[in-house]
Order: structure tokens, then C-alpha cells, then sequence
């Protein structure tokens, strides 16, 4: 995509033109430059302009590898899946049925959602996602939204978690995906709220901007607005995010005072120098912690929850 046709209108809501809004550094150390935003009037979504460079999706933070205290994190990251899962029942969709996780990693919510009982599958594009969920028992289709075989109308829900921003062309997607759905059917999506306090607070640090990964930075009026247009109707729209929110403002304003953008993440993911001046400031900010976690919860009640989940229904 050039950036002439990426201005023209807005991948979210449809309306536009998008307007220039403003520049900001790569989001990882590996994808250092700057990055053009352009924003929406309508809905407020916005876009990275200039295109993603091929490998970025394994470079980086997104290098691979097991993080730093992987193994602390497993029961929390259980906990999160499982959430997920109660978007769901609470929009109607309990198991069995058939379950599908689009973009599904390495497989974890798969297994969970199989072990609550759903009959779950997913696709990942990534051959290390795809080896990585065999060895919990699980074979991944590797494919992409645009070539994945899936039979039309064959799901009762599919779950689209932190992917539809990485898409140059989200509507696509959505339109293959309704296709797979029943009617009835249920769509989980996650991802990161630029109508967020968060968003404000962070700037062109904000943490869950990820340029120039994130093509799409969607309010939640722009994912609404997305998926209506594509058959979908939003049956509820959830704040209270614990997997995602508090961690993501507390890195915000920390990575105001460190030279590295997210520094504490891409340490732990092996991205970013462990020994350094930005890890004193770290420490002194995890004070902060209990602070960003009753504020992401006052910020959830006024719905500007730093990342939402919208459960829709394919009408
Ligand atoms: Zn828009």
C-alpha cells in the first residue's frame, strides 16, 4: 500500500480522509526511524503510514525465544485466557460448538478453550507458532486470514485477539472471517484502545502503539463502526482488562524517563540491554505499580480502558 492510498479513507469507520496527525519513533529498538500517523475525523481511529518492514514480525520483541520469567507468568496468562472465555458466555456462546483462534500464537488459548470444553482449532501464519503449539498436543493450521481453509459457516466462534491491528486491510479480514462464522455465531476481538487515557498519557511512547507493527490504532467507536460494516453486530464492549491494561499505562509513563521506549518489556523479551541506566529508573518506577492498577480500573468504569475486548454477533 502507498501512503496515497492509505490516506484516502479510513480502514475503521470508512469515512475520511484521514488527516496527518503525528510522527512518531519506532516502537522497538530493532525498528528504530520515525513513523507518520495520519488520523481519522469521524471515528478518531489512525494509521501508520509508511509500510512494515517483512521481517518485523520476527525481529525484536517479536524475535522469539522463551521471555524472562516465562514460567512465573504461566498461571497469570491461564487466568487471562480464561477471561476470554467469559466474554463469550456471557454474550450466549458456551461449549461444546466449534471455536476457531485466529492469529493463535503458540496454541495456549486453544488448549484452554479445549479444555473448557470447546471444540478448538486455530491458524497462525508462523511456522514457530505452529511448532511451538505442537508441543502442548496441538496442531495449528499454518496459514494466514486470506488462504486458511475453513469451511463456510462451519464455527460458533472465532476469537481474533491482538491480530486485526497488525492487518493492512482489516475489513478483508473480517469479511473472510464472518463467512466462517454461523449465523448467530460469536467474534471475540482484542485490541488496543487509542480513545484510551493510556493512549493520552503515553503519547508517542504509548505502549500498545507498537509502530510500526500496529497499522491500525482503533477507538472503540472505529472497531464498532469496522464491524458493522462487515456483517457483524457489537453485542458488548469490555474495559476491565487486567492481561494488558495496567501493565501498558505503568510502561507508558514509565518509558517517558527511559531512553529505550518499554524498556522493562523488551528486557524481558531479550530486546533491550538489562544492565543499564533505564533499569534503575525501572525499579524506582515499580512503586508506581498499585497506582496503575487502580487507575486503569477507575479508567475502565468511565470505558477508556487502555486495550478493549468487543464481542460481536454475525448477523
Ligand atoms: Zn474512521
Amino acid at each position: 500500500m502507498s501512503e496515497h492510498d492509505a490516506v484516502r479513507a479510513c480502514p475503521a469507520c470508512g469515512g475520511g480522509p484521514l488527516v496527518a496527525w503525528r510522527t512518531v519513533p519506532g516502537s522497538d529498538p530493532a525498528l528504530p526511524g520515525d513513523y507518520a500517523l495520519a488520523r481519522c475525523p469521524a471515528c478518531g481511529s489512525a494509521v501508520t503510514l509508511a509500510g512494515v518492514p517483512a521481517a518485523a514480525h520476527e525481529e525484536g520483541a517479536y524475535g522469539g525465544g522463551a521471555p524472562r520469567g516465562a514460567g512465573l507468568a504461566a498461571p497469570l496468562l491461564r487466568a487471562f485466557d480464561r477471561r476470554r472465555l467469559t466474554f463469550l458466555a456471557r454474550a450466549g456462546g458456551r461449549p461444546p460448538g466449534r471455536l476457531l483462534d485466529v492469529g493463535a500464537g503458540r496454541g495456549r488459548f486453544v488448549a484452554q478453550a479445549r479444555a473448557a470444553g470447546w471444540a478448538a482449532d486455530g491458524i497462525e501464519p508462523s511456522l514457530r507458532g505452529v511448532a511451538g503449539a505442537r508441543t502442548l498436543g496441538i496442531e495449528l493450521q499454518q496459514a494466514g486470514i486470506d488462504e486458511a481453509a475453513v469451511p463456510p459457516g462451519s464455527l460458533d466462534a472465532a476469537t481474533l485477539w491482538h491480530v486485526l491491528e497488525h492487518l493492512d486491510d482489516p475489513g478483508a479480514a473480517l469479511d473472510r472471517i464472518a463467512g466462517w462464522l454461523r449465523p448467530g455465531g460469536l467474534l471475540v476481538i482484542g485490541v488496543p484502545n487509542l480513545g484510551s487515557v493510556q493512549a493520552r498519557a503515553g503519547g508517542a511512547r504509548w505502549f500498545h502503539l507498537d509502530v510500526p507493527r500496529h497499522r491500525t490504532h482503533f477507538t472503540v467507536a472505529g472497531v464498532h463502526a469496522l464491524l458493522r460494516r462487515h456483517g457483524l453486530e457489537p453485542v458488548s464492549t469490555h474495559h476491565l482488562l487486567a492481561e494488558h491494561n495496567p501493565f501498558g499505562l505503568w510502561q507508558s509513563v514509565v518509558s517517558r524517563a527511559t531512553r529505550t521506549p518499554s524498556w522493562l518489556y523488551h528486557a524481558l523479551k531479550r530486546n533491550a540491554p538489562v544492565r543499564s541506566r533505564d533499569a534503575l529508573v525501572t525499579v524506582a518506577a515499580l512503586v508506581l505499580v498499585p497506582v496503575a492498577v487502580a487507575a486503569e480500573l477507575a479508567f475502565a468504569l468511565t470505558r477508556r480502558g487502555g486495550t478493549v475486548a468487543v464481542v460481536a454477533r454475525r448477523v
